[in-house]
């Protein structure tokens, strides 16, 4: 990458088309700010359509490039792998990237950075295992069998929130399938993206396989998703934004993969561990400063245990950390954008115009760590009924809402009435209860006395709005290819052209 420094003596960044370094063809370039500084760190080219044109162009010719078609599945796989082991090379340093960019702790970037070579070796170690099928078809003389084959470019378009974790579930698939890649990472968390894809030269991948293109979704989004070249489009972000992709990709009739909002409930029943669902609440909604897809932003409590309970999440969450979050020691840190704490600040006063009781926060944080930060206190709102907004909309932020129940049917219908079906929490010492709700919830994933684990192994995704498709998991790698019926007479003969065979 040239040009390290701009004339504001920020680090300057290219981005990365065709294998090379490249500005916006515009010349364009926009700020990434530091949440917690709550200034600009870093200067990003600001593509336009020229230079989608462009980055789908290489990644289309990479496709069909010997050096990346020509390669067997096996090599392929060797190149995720080592691409894997760079990444676990690079780790302290790209988790410290991410957190100045996007203000999420460096505790929790540096746990995503050492589990995403995971999934870099698990779909390498997948890319020669993808088998088509003999089919014992029913007429005679006849052999057909299926082949598994990539779809060709793939956008992948990703969110501020874990960015390098949330593009490494749509790239190791999609690169192990054999597809050829243009990501574009959120605007507000570019610059991690940039330095990820120097890795990718490194280990030895073709140019143009991975291609990444920064800017505005409002400006280049429609352009990448729509282009005619481009075969499939893998999308993680807010609901509304996920919508407009899913219109825009199926006037072209493109599959997609999108991996939406949430409005998770984490179900604490009487008889849970008391002390073990509090933290649990606490993790699922506080950790990462609720800016989490699968944040536990409700939490339903069994009435018979609500006031203790709430007392017990209360003085947990009087003693989170806020701060700086390049110290370990911080358990708290900002929001990651200027709108986002906007926003969470507007949803804590429409909770209260509501009617809910706020016992905890309640606004933004003032404390002299926090400096000039976008912080949020940790809020809780008790008194907080299914249809009020908060109980309904994602807020991603740290504001959670409890809401009473009497009865195993009455925790599952609140929780199920949410247009989302991400994930769900239970927290129970009861194997039927477990079970059962196991079952009844509509979510696409189910902790049990356990929250946010997520692996390379399991499938993720969400049930109603909350998306289309599955990431990670042996059933991934399907999202990326497409089976081809292939049929061979043995017999040699065309015996009535008039009638099919
Ligand atoms: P967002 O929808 O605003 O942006 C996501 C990405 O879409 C960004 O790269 C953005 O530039 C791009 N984009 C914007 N407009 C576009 C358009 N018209 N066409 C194509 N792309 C466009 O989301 P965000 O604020 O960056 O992220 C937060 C949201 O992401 C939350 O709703 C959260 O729940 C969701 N999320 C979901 C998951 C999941 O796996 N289900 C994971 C993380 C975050």
């Amino acid at each position: 990458m040239a040009s390290p420094v701009a004339a504001s003596g920020r680090p300057q960044y290219r981005m990365l088309i065709d294998g090379a370094w490249v500005e916006a063809a515009g010349g364009a370039t926009f700020e990434s700010e530091n949440p917690y500084l709550g200034s600009a760190w870093a200067e990003i080219p600001r593509a336009g359509s020229e230079d989608v044109e462009r980055a789908v162009s290489a990644a289309h010719k990479a496709f069909k490039s010997p050096a990346w078609a020509g390669l067997t599945p096996s090599a392929r796989g060797l190149l995720l792998c080592r691409l894997a082991e760079r990444i676990a090379e690079e780790a302290e340093r790209l988790a410290e990237i991410e957190t100045r960019d996007n203000g999420k702790l460096i505790t929790e970037m540096r746990a995503q950075l050492r589990y995403i070579p995971q999934w870099f070796h698990y779909f390498g170690g997948l890319a020669d295992k993808v088998e088509g099928r003999v089919i014992p078809i029913d007429k005679p003389g006849m052999i057909n069998f299926t082949r598994e084959e990539p779809l060709g470019v793939v956008v992948a378009i990703t969110p501020w929130n874990s960015p390098l974790m949330l593009a490494t579930w749509k790239l190791a698939p999609a690169l192990a399938a054999g597809n050829t890649i243009v990501w574009k990472p959120s605007e507000y968390s570019s610059v991690s993206a940039l330095e990820f894809g120097k890795l990718f030269e490194e280990v030895g991948f073709p140019p143009g396989v991975v291609n990444i293109v920064t800017g505005f979704g409002s400006e280049i989004g429609e352009a990448l998703v729509t282009h005619p070249r481009v075969a499939k489009v893998a999308f993680t972000g807010g609901d509304v934004t996920g919508q407009r992709v899913y219109e825009s990709a199926a006037r072209h009739i493109k599959p997609v993969t999108l991996e939406l909002g949430g409005k998770s409930a984490n179900i604490v029943f009487s008889d849970a561990e008391l002390d073990n669902a509090v933290r649990g609440v606490v993790s699922g909604i506080f950790a990462a400063t609720g800016q989490t897809c699968i944040a536990g932003s409700r939490a339903l409590v069994q009435r018979s245990i609500h006031d203790e309970f709430v007392e017990k999440l209360v003085a947990l969450g009087r003693t989170a950390r806020m701060g700086d979050p390049l110290l370990d020691t911080t358990q708290v840190g900002p929001i990651t954008t200027r709108p986002q704490f906007a926003k969470v600040l507007d949803y804590v006063e429409v909770a209260k115009t509501e009617g809910a009781t706020c016992v905890l926060g309640g606004g933004k944080a003032e404390r002299p760590e926090c400096g000039n930060g976008w912080f949020v206190e940790p809020t809780v709102f008790t008194n907080v009924t299914p249809s009020m907004r908060i109980a309904q909309e994602e807020v991603f932020g740290p504001v959670l809402s409890i809401i009473p129940f009497d009865d195993e049917d009455e925790a599952v219908a609140i929780a199920n009435n949410t247009q989302y079906g991400l994930a769900a929490g239970v927290w129970t010492q009861s194997i039927r209860t477990a079970f059962e709700l196991s079952e009844k919830l509509e979510a696409g994933t189910v902790w049990v006395n356990t929250y946010r684990a997520t692996s390379y192994l399991s499938p993720f995704g969400g049930y109603k709005r909350s998306g289309i498709g599955r990431e990670s998991g042996l059933t991934a790698i399907r999202e990326y290819l497409q089976e081809k019926s292939v049929w061979i007479d043995t017999i040699g003969q065309v015996a009535n052209p008039f009638v099919q065979r």
